[in-house]
């Protein structure tokens, strides 16, 4: 079965098709993605009115390069998975309303499902399926959370989140702070592998006795770069970019791949999947490997492309949800910006 997938809930309209062996095995057939981030890099953030009209004018000449690339006519599809939330207002209300009047137009069944458990869903058009259960580090532009994942399709528990702001936001901010364009992760990626990450000790959140275990904390190491950049200014000293980016970079795996070993651990699962943009982040991956091969625990990171916002996360995710028999979704269902990430369809 041909599965489409479509993603709007912030500046990426994508839309991705899936197939859906006997098996349950899904295999990657198209991901087309439009960014509507270089309309938003001089604001040093998404602007909303502006990505959901970047998402209206993409969705249809997105939609058909993707049936372009898998040589496929939209005859073919046998499902319609969109993203119902977390995300922008409006800016999901686009994919949605694209979604519904395709299925309606097709004659095929409608799926609304959630963006964060499509980041975890995507890993499985890489790897293959999930163990049951795994644990996932969701670490995105608007997300950070440790999930117990027992079923992808239908079952996922929180076990802890950030209180402040996100790890991509950490590094959006801190990135404006260096002079670095936005979005922030990839050139402080690029910078601190030219840096001392040992070179400042800037703090970890959240990793006192009394602290929340899986919770995580971000703000007050982004006020600690901002405070040490500032001295460094104040003493008229050039700013060691990349040792700064390296620093913080080391501060934000060191207490991400701490929390995550230690639930996984606690909870007695084997499995490890980072995903959502952040685990783009070359250090964050390779410091996991490093003590996930240590505790005997195996790591799944899918490849950059798929672990930024996509719509074949959405389709795999879709794919897995159809194979498990769920109903399809109401006519009449809404787009929630605020969609928790144990409603894995609505
Ligand atoms: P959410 O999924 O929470 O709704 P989002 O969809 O905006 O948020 P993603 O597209 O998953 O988030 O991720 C975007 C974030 O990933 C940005 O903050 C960006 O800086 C960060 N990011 C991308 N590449 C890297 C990298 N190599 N290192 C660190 N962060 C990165
Ligand atoms: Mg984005
Ligand atoms: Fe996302």
């Amino acid at each position: 079965r041909i599965i489409m997938g479509i993603e709007s809930s912030c500046d990426e309209t994508g839309v991705g098709l899936v197939r859906l062996h006997d098996d349950g095995t899904v295999e990657l057939l198209a991901d087309a993605v439009a960014s509507s981030v270089d309309q938003h890099a001089r604001f040093g953030g998404v602007v909303p009115e502006v990505a959901s009209r970047a998402h209206l004018e993409a969705m249809v000449p997105t939609t058909e390069r993707a049936f372009a690339d898998a040589g496929l006519r939209m005859s073919d599809v046998d499902a319609i998975a969109v993203t119902a939330g977390p995300g922008l207002a409006g800016a999901l209300l686009v994919g949605v309303a694209a979604a519904k009047a395709y299925s309606a137009a097709l004659d095929v069944p409608l799926y609304g499902v959630n963006h964060l458990a499509g980041h975890i869903a995507v890993d499985t058009l890489q790897h293959g399926p999930l163990p049951k259960p795994c644990l996932a580090l969701l670490v995105s532009g608007g997300h950070t959370q440790l999930l117990r994942v027992d079923d992808v399709a239908s079952t996922i528990v929180e076990l802890g989140s950030t209180v402040d702001d996100a790890a991509g936001e950490a590094y959006d901010k801190v990135a404006r702070v260096l002079g670095l364009p936005y979005p922030g992760g990839p050139p402080i990626d690029k910078a601190a592998k030219a840096g001392n990450p040992a070179a400042i000790a800037f703090p970890r959140g959240m990793t006192g006795p009394r602290d929340a275990k899986y919770d995580f904390s971000f703000s007050g190491l982004k006020t600690a770069v901002a405070r040490w950049v500032e001295g460094a200014e104040r003493r008229g000293e050039e700013i060691p970019v990349d040792d700064v980016a390296a620093s913080f970079q080391e501060a934000v795996a060191d207490v991400l791949t701490a929390k995550a070993i230690r639930a996984a651990k606690d909870a007695g699962i084997g499995t490890i999947v980072i995903s959502g943009g952040v685990a783009a982040n070359s250090r964050l991956s390779s410091l996991a490997q490093e003590r996930c091969d240590k505790a005997g625990i195996e790591l799944r990171v899918p490849r950059p492309r798929l672990c930024t916002d996509n719509g074949a996360m959405i389709a795999a995710l879709g794919a897995h949800v159809v194979a498990a028999g769920a109903k399809p979704s109401s006519w009449d269902f809404a787009a929630n910006p605020a969609l928790p990430v144990g409603t894995v369809s609505v």
